[in-house]
């Protein structure tokens, strides 16, 4: 029997051509362990983009009309009768999931990101209701309390949504790498990802290098944390970091030349992508043989670890450089996004979706 459901407002595309409008969607009404937030911020992240124009069609076809968003702040308005962890009136933050198994191997090792029966906030079956997940460019959301947040207290909550991916997709591979005093880190693509990327590298301690596309961005890398920034279309600039670094992150949402950021590994070395392209990319033998170096992607981070994560930006006061927009900028915002035209990430005030 399906729950109870009330209409939220939220922002949706009808077809993977459509820009995004208003509309209504059906909640549902709290179960025993759910959490219902108000949503007071959430991040536009490069995925909500490629997942309402259906650019991984052949890996997560989208299911319209999407509800895109998983980068949510906002406040506990109601819970059911079994929540122990939050109260009404708290600040809470969701991510990229809202469900999983919590029985597998990986849930038990909080790795629910890699639970085959996990549920992403967006365009994933909603067991509860059928259809499909709505995320976060909406009114409120309803989530179980363990795959909700907690939020340091000291920090800006429009620049703390996009720690929920942004934060989290870079944070947890540079833990699992080790990143941190005495290693040479390259962070590759100055965006959402990118600039959370240089925050930690810089607060765990490493040596940062920023690749860029953008020549204009050179200042921002180095207010950022970075130790230096590297044109990454001038060849010469490049040639001087071969073979050098310990680590490097690839943010890039786009086809691009990774052999060229293998190559700047020295022994032992991991090139590790967390952006994720449409199309395959090349990566020649040679260029790992040589040096014993390593190839890997990352996927978010568990709960404990989004948890972890945030607990450490409280710590460190750090949060992403934040746009705040209203919502009905979001289509003029998805264009900028594509020309890497924002500093360095949208994060929608949610109050917005109140008005006309
Ligand atoms: P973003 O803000 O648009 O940043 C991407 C950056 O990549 C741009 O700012 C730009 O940096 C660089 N870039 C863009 N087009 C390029 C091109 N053609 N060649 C070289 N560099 C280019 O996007 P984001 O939100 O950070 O997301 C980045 C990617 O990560 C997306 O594909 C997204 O879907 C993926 N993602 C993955 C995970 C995960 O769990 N693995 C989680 C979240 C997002 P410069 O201007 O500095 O060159
Ligand atoms: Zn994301």
């Amino acid at each position: 029997m399906h729950p109870s459901t009330y209409k939220a407002k939220a922002y949706s595309a009808a077809s993977e051509t459509s820009p995004l409008a208003s509309t209504i969607i059906a909640r549902r009404d709290p179960t025993e362990r759910d959490v219902q937030i108000e949503i007071l911020f959430c991040g536009i992240c490069h995925s909500d983009l490629h997942s309402v124009r259906n650019e991984w069609s052949e890996f997560m076809a989208t299911n319209y009309p999407i509800v895109p968003g998983h980068e949510i702040v906002g406040r506990v308005t109601r819970v059911g009768s079994a929540v122990t962890k939050y109260k009404p009136g708290e600040l809470v933050a969701v991510g990229c999931m809202v469900d999983s198994d919590r029985t597998c191997q990986n849930c038990k090792r909080d790795l629910e990101q890699f639970c085959p029966n996990m549920t992403l906030t967006f365009n994933s079956p909603d067991k509860h209701l059928g259809g499909v997940t709505y995320g976060g460019y909406s009114d409120s959301i309803v989530v179980n309390e363990h795959f909700v947040l907690r939020l340091p207290s000291n920090l800006n909550i429009a620049g703390v949504a996009p720690l929920l991916c942004a934060g989290i997709t870079t944070y947890s591979p540079m833990r699992h790498w080790g990143v941190g005093q005495g290693k040479k880190v390259g962070v590759v693509g100055l965006g959402g990802l990118g600039h959370m990327g240089v925050k930690f590298a810089h607060a765990f301690g490493a040596r940062v290098v920023v690749f860029t596309t953008s020549p204009n961005k050179r200042d921002d890398a180095m207010r950022l944390g970075a130790d230096e920034a590297v044109v990454s279309r001038n060849a010469d600039e490049m040639k001087k970091h071969a073979g050098s670094f310990d680590f490097i992150l690839d943010t890039v949402s786009a086809d691009h030349d990774v052999n060229a950021y293998i190559n700047l590994l020295g022994v032992d070395g991991n090139l590790t992508l967390v952006g994720a392209p449409a199309e395959p990319l090349r990566v020649p033998a040679f260029g790992l043989i040589v040096r014993r170096r390593s190839f890997s992607g990352s996927s978010i981070g568990g709960i404990a670890e989004t948890q972890e994560m945030l607990d450490f930006c409280g710590k460190h006061n750090i949060t992403a450089d934040v746009e705040v927009i209203p919502v009905q900028k979001v289509n003029e915002a998805y264009e900028r996004l594509l020309k890497s035209d924002v500093k360095y990430r949208f994060s929608i005030d949610m109050a917005s979706l109140k008005s006309k």
